[in-house]
């Protein structure tokens, strides 16, 4: 299809910048492999201490570049109020039936942030709703084939990493474009933590993941559903 905007993989995220530190690796990697990605940030940041929306937007556009993402938008469900409203799933569910994504990464469902268990549920409930006929949606149909959870901002076991070794000074020049959040400066200063630091814990974060599996940094996921082999040499493990 001509200037279709359908994408292989779609993050959602509460916020801005959310992709970026839990699968910003994975999402630059599978561009790379030829997979065309998606981020869909449900929230505008308006609630953050540090910059205004129109500065995140901005900043979210350099990210996805970055990170060669093909389509991004972001929704208007209030800041720091994401809800799982039926209304708001019909908001998500729109989209989905938009890009059409093959595969979908959503934040974990527990966490610290309600934003971001809550964006977990509403977008797990979103697909669903996608697939329903008699839906009041316009376009076909649509449900993904497989929902996979970022899991970085949760301590649980990984069901996969994926290794971004290769990816990990593009993912964290990502994470640095958003400028109004990351600069040093004195709003907030007590809640981020300084540029020197952001490096050093993305590369703990990253190296804890990739330790799992034998390789120098990865990213990790969760999946719920079983997985279905036809041949068992073909399983992919790490190499520990
Ligand atoms: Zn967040």
């Amino acid at each position: 299809m001509v200037n279709s905007p359908a994408v292989e993989i779609l993050a959602i995220a509460a916020h801005r910048d959310d992709a970026e530190q839990t699968c910003g690796g994975t999402l630059l990697k599978m561009a790379e492999r030829g997979h065309r990605t998606g981020i869909l940030d449900l929230t505008r940041g308006e609630m953050g201490t540090r910059g205004t929306a129109e500065d995140r937007a901005r900043e979210a556009a350099e990210a996805a570049r970055i990170l060669r993402v093909g389509w991004r938008e972001a929704l208007d469900i209030p800041d720091a109020r994401v809800e799982n409203t039926w209304e708001n799933r019909l908001k998500v569910a729109r989209i989905v039936r938009l890009l059409r994504p093959r595969v979908v990464i959503l934040p974990y469902w527990q966490g610290r942030h309600p934003d971001h268990y809550t964006a977990s549920t509403l977008g797990y409930e979103a697909c669903f709703v996608a697939g329903l006929k008699k839906a009041p949606l316009e376009g076909e149909p649509h449900r993904p084939f497989k929902i996979i959870y970022a899991s970085l901002y949760y301590d649980v076991r990984p069901t996969f990493v994926v290794d971004i070794s290769s990816q990990f000074e593009a993912r964290l020049e990502a994470l640095l474009a958003y400028r109004s959040q990351y600069e040093d400066q004195d709003a907030g200063k007590g809640l981020f933590p300084a540029r020197a630091e952001i490096r050093a814990r993305l590369e703990t974060m990253a190296g804890f993941y990739g330790l799992l599996a034998g390789v120098k940094y990865a990213e990790p996921f969760v999946q719920k559903e079983v997985g279905l082999v036809e041949d068992v040499t073909a399983v992919p493990v790490s190499s520990l």
